[in-house]
């Protein structure tokens, strides 16, 4: 085994391949760019190199600095993730010319693979039965129409180079035809440099299963297959295994061309083999069809693991340092079902749209398997792709699954930045998903339900509102007695929204809550508070922000509420109180002149003391309230004399 490898990566998956290797006494050297100098994976790793700027085209696509880094450190390996510099062959070729090993395939599988029409011709001379339609090197438009029409509507037209959904257009008609070619070709070469295009049928009710491959460079077995139909603009959004439906003979069946695919490119390491399904009958063996192969490790390789009881990483690193394939076909088995959904910092009201920021809080379900390469404290930053962490669970049964993937959805809490959590959590409460209906057109066809935002209710108000006034942790009975005929008031916003709340603390484990027009009591059960038998949600608050967990995460800002009586601009003759509280003290007698600014009294409330100041310039004109008086909102303390104008 080896002694120490680097890992040619950032983020979670590094930190995924750091895991492994020090569970295998393997020493781990990360890489980092400037943005990532405080970051997760640096920290894990037993020793971290600086290899440029932020921008992946100045750091972690350096493929000569990092093989510098490599052989500097004395690390005899290279594991390069996902992503990056992961299925570039020039980058696998001058590894080993360097004298290191790569973990993972050669650059000569990589290369068979890398181009989606190649891999088609290969596959098909290797039995291995793919979408059909027209993959050959002629780029003509008018040919290319003619083929389309050939194969018949609707068409998929994909970039040969392409990746991550980019040069892909589906083509429904004829004469949509050469527009989607020209803007097809033009996102291939901005994309890939490189124009050139296949066309595939387009499969109706597709789903998209994959088979995990594992070679040793001569022979191959598959851990099964995952099925990824859960997508958003062919992107994958929640992949299980095993796949829902699967009957024994079309998994033999996948398994088996699968294997065929990665051996006939004398494939080494962790692969994939992605496959598009019929779904529109059932899952029959003669309904799947080769897409392309992805020669690294998955994103979604986790539910493989779950299944299976292997790990993936372990294998690789096995495999690169010359051991054989840890374990044979038949002595691979599935154990219960998996689950794992993608947590993006993104907007999901606003198209998706990645979203950075700090993570003020972070927290994962007990019993889930969170994949994360930040902290709390940690920063999104607009460099890298926005993954926050991937939620995985397992369970004796597809149900069981679901029903731990949506416990562990509820529970995760992020705060700092908005979050894709709440359209994950819809998505695995989908009623058709739950009965393993899937399709890749699922999301798309319920967006408008799935990305819903749901009613704000009392027990979000109340938990943010405890929050904000020290209220919810039960145990501060000292305080409560200092204060318990205190009436209490915040003022919250969501949005635009802006709600006045009270609260009568009745004992140490009940409170009466004004939320506007409505009253609710809550009681601490020991445990936790609930509002008529329901749980209140965690919050996080920093500053003057109030995160509320609980699937959906919402965020509420205090309002403070002398700023709101100094901007107000109101009556300037009256100091009055701005919420409920108690008089510490006054300061000022009947005739006295004051300056703007000087403080006049002081009120308690809110467990702080408050300074109420002078608006202007003037003379006390009376004294309203004297120290130790109880006094509402909006009570006047001190009044001025009238401005002479
Ligand atoms: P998968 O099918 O595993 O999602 P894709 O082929 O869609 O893989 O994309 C490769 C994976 O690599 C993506 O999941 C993406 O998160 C990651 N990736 C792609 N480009 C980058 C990048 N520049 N930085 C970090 N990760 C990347
Ligand atoms: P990428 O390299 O971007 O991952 P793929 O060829 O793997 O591209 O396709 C991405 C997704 O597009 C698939 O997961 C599937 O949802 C959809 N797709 C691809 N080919 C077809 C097809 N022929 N018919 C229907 N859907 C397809
Ligand atoms: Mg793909």
């Amino acid at each position: 085994m080896f002694d120490k490898i680097l890992i040619a990566n950032r983020g979670e998956i590094a930190c995924r391949v750091i895991e492994t290797a020090r569970d295998m006494g393997v020493r781990t050297v990360a890489v980092y760019s400037d943005a990532d100098a405080n970051s997760k994976h640096v920290a894990m790793a037993d020793e971290a190199v600086h290899i440029g700027g932020p921008a992946p085209a100045d750091s972690y696509l350096k493929g000569d600095v990092i093989i510098r880094a490599a052989q500097d450190v004395k690390a005899e390996a290279i594991h390069p993730g996902y992503g990056f510099l992961s299925e570039n062959p020039g980058f696998v070729d001058a590894v080993e010319a360097a004298g290191l090993s790569f973990i993972g395939p050669s650059a000569d599988a990589i290369r068979k693979m890398g181009l989606k029409d190649a891999a088609k011709v290969l596959m098909e001379k290797a039995g291995v039965p793919v979408v059909p339609g027209y993959h050959g090197s002629n780029q003509d438009a008018d040919f290319l129409t003619a083929e389309a029409d050939k194969i018949g509507y609707p068409v998929l037209i994909k970039a040969v180079a392409g990746g991550g959904g980019k040069g892909m257009r589906l083509v429904e008609a004829a004469d949509a035809f050469a527009d989607a070619l020209a803007s097809a070709q033009g996102e291939a070469t901005t994309a890939f440099g490189n124009p050139d295009v296949l066309i595939e049928k387009y499969i109706q009710q597709p789903r998209h299963i994959e088979v995990q491959v594992f070679g040793d460079g001569t022979q191959a077995v598959h851990l099964f297959e995952r099925d990824c139909s859960l997508q958003r603009r062919h992107q994958k959004v929640i992949e299980e295994a095993p796949a829902p439906g699967m009957t024994a003979e079309m998994r033999a069946a996948m398994g088996e061309a699968g294997v065929r695919a990665a051996e006939a490119i004398g494939y080494k390491g962790a692969g994939t083999v992605e496959f598009i399904v019929d779904g529109s009958g059932g899952l029959r063996p003669d309904g799947f069809w080769f897409m392309e192969m992805n020669t690294r490790l998955q994103v979604e390789h986790p539910v493989t693991e779950l299944i299976t009881g292997v790990d993936l990483v372990e294998w690789q690193l096995r495999v690169a340092a010359g051991e054989s394939l840890p374990k044979q076909q038949d002595e691979l088995t599935i154990t219960g079902h998996a689950f794992e959904a993608r947590l993006y910092a993104e907007d999901v009201q606003k198209g998706f749209l990645p979203a950075t920021g700090t993570l003020t809080h972070l927290a994962f379900a007990d019993g889930c398997r969170a994949d994360s390469g930040v902290r709390s404290g940690d920063t999104i930053s607009p460099w890298y792709d926005p993954m926050i962490s991937k939620v995985i669970v397992h369970g004796s049964t597809r149900a069981v699954a679901l029903s731990k993937l949506c416990r562990a959805l509820e529970q995760t809490e992020v705060a700092g930045t908005v979050t894709n959590l709440a359209f994950l959590g819809a998505l695995a409460a989908h009623e058709g998903f739950g009965r393993g209906e899937v399709d890749t057109g699922l999301i798309a066809r319920d967006l408008e339900v799935l990305t819903a935002i749901g009613d704000l209710d009392a027990v979000q108000w109340i938990a943010a509102a405890q929050s904000a006034l020290n209220l919810s942790n039960p145990s501060e009975d000292s305080g409560f007695t200092l204060w318990a005929p205190l009436l209490r008031a915040v003022q919250l916003s969501h949005g635009e929204y802006i709600l006045d709340i009270w609260v009568k603390v009745l004992g140490p484990h009940a409170q009466h809550w004004q939320l506007g027009d409505s009253s609710h009591e809550v009681r601490f059960d020991g445990t936790v508070w609930r509002l008529d038998g329901r749980v209140l949600p965690n919050v996080a608050s920093a500053g003057n922000r109030l995160t509320v967990f609980g699937g959906a995460s919402r965020i509420f800002d205090q309002i403070d509420p002398l700023d709101r009586a100094g901007s107000a601009g109101g009556d300037t003759n009256v100091i009055e109180a701005p919420m409920p509280g108690l008089v510490k003290a006054v300061f000022a007698d009947a005739g006295a002149k004051v300056k703007e600014g000087d403080r006049l009294a002081i009120l308690e409330a809110m467990k702080m003391e408050h300074s109420l100041l002078a608006a202007r310039d003037g003379v006390v004109a009376e004294v309203l309230a004297a120290a130790g008086d109880q006094v509402e909102a909006g009570a006047a303390l001190v009044r001025l004399e009238e401005a002479e104008s």
